[in-house]
């Protein structure tokens, strides 16, 4: 086998639209999808780039926090993940990846929509773990609604608790358990950049996310303490079937990115891993966009 070999081409490595049809009730599983989505389960290989780490990460039980638990636990960090307890059944296989890895692993369900919980799930993780040095605040809810007649102040005010005040709970509740060389990321999007018009409460959220991360970056860089943000493009998880697009988007989802396919969500674990990694030494309140070509300028 030569190098040549090796390469493959990126655009045809992995599912392409259209899809099948495949609408759940949120937050949906990963374990229902069609094609089920890659989080690296078989793929994801560490070379201990994140040795002795202790991480939180929000939503980690399916997509792109799955992506990121895995790769976490196969670089050498303990994980503790957060989600739903309607999502049991995903979150367990992750956990199960944790273990097998030989990491330890922490399961915490519960709705980041309450205060109390989010700053109850830090410390959870802290005293479970012993500590926290990586914080990747990563859950989200997108639900499309068609026409801003159609947005209620209850979605409205469900998108900005999950999106947004739960950035600010966990966070707060997390800093002063971070010690200098921690990384904390969070999950953006393009939608920040280039929103859609059915998704005027998600949008707005994810550009509060990008400018409440860099100015987060800027006070806790005073401590060692790095911060940035992933913007993903569209990627094949169950946040969009469960309400996120429409199921005729989802049907061709991606299908208009340079790739003509959307990406999957081990796709976007090694940009967590660089941020999260002290080889990212000099990299803080920045924005990495994985779009498949669009860009977040
Ligand atoms: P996902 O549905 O697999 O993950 C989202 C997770 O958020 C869920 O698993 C759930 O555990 C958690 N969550 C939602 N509401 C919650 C609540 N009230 N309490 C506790 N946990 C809650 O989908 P994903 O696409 O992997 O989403 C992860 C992040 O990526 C989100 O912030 C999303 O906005 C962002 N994102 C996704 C895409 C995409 O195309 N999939 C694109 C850009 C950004
Ligand atoms: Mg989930």
């Amino acid at each position: 086998m030569n190098d040549r070999a090796l390469l493959r081409d990126p655009r045809e490595e992995y599912p392409a639209p259209p899809f099948p049809k495949q609408p759940q009730a949120m937050p949906g599983l990963a374990g229902n999808m069609d094609p089920v989505p890659d989080h690296g389960e078989e793929s994801y290989r560490g070379s201990g780039k994140l040795a002795g780490r202790k991480a939180l990460v929000t939503g980690g039980d399916s997509g792109i926090g799955r992506a990121v638990a895995i790769a976490f636990a196969r670089e050498g960090a303990d994980v503790a993940i957060s989600y739903l307890a309607e999502e049991e059944a995903d979150a367990k296989k992750v956990i199960d990846l944790i273990e097998a890895a030989g990491r330890k692993a922490l399961g915490l369900p519960g709705d980041i929509k309450d205060e109390a919980w989010c700053r109850g799930l830090v410390d959870k993780a802290v005293s479970s773990l012993g500590g926290l040095d990586l914080l990747v605040i990563n859950a989200g809810r997108q639900q499309y609604r068609e026409s801003i007649d159609e947005l209620t102040t209850d979605d409205f005010d469900k998108t900005m608790k999950t999106n947004l005040y739960a950035l600010h709970w966990i966070a707060q509740a997390a800093a002063p358990h971070l010690p200098a060389g921690a990384s904390v990321i969070t999950t953006a999007s393009i939608q920040a950049y280039k929103p859609s018009a059915i998704l005027l409460d998600y949008a707005t959220t994810k550009a509060g996310i990008v400018a409440y991360t860099k100015a987060l970056a800027k006070q806790l860089i005073k401590r060692g303490i790095r911060a940035n943000v992933v913007a993903p493009g569209p990627i094949w998880t169950v946040l969009q079937p469960s309400g996120g697009q429409p199921d005729e988007k989802v049907k061709h989802f991606g299908e208009d990115s340079d790739f003509g396919r959307p990406g999957q969500p081990v796709e976007l674990a090694p940009v967590y891993v660089l941020l999260a990694s002290p080889e990212a030494s000099f990299i803080n309140g920045e924005v990495y966009g994985v779009t498949g070509g669009k860009g977040v300028a």
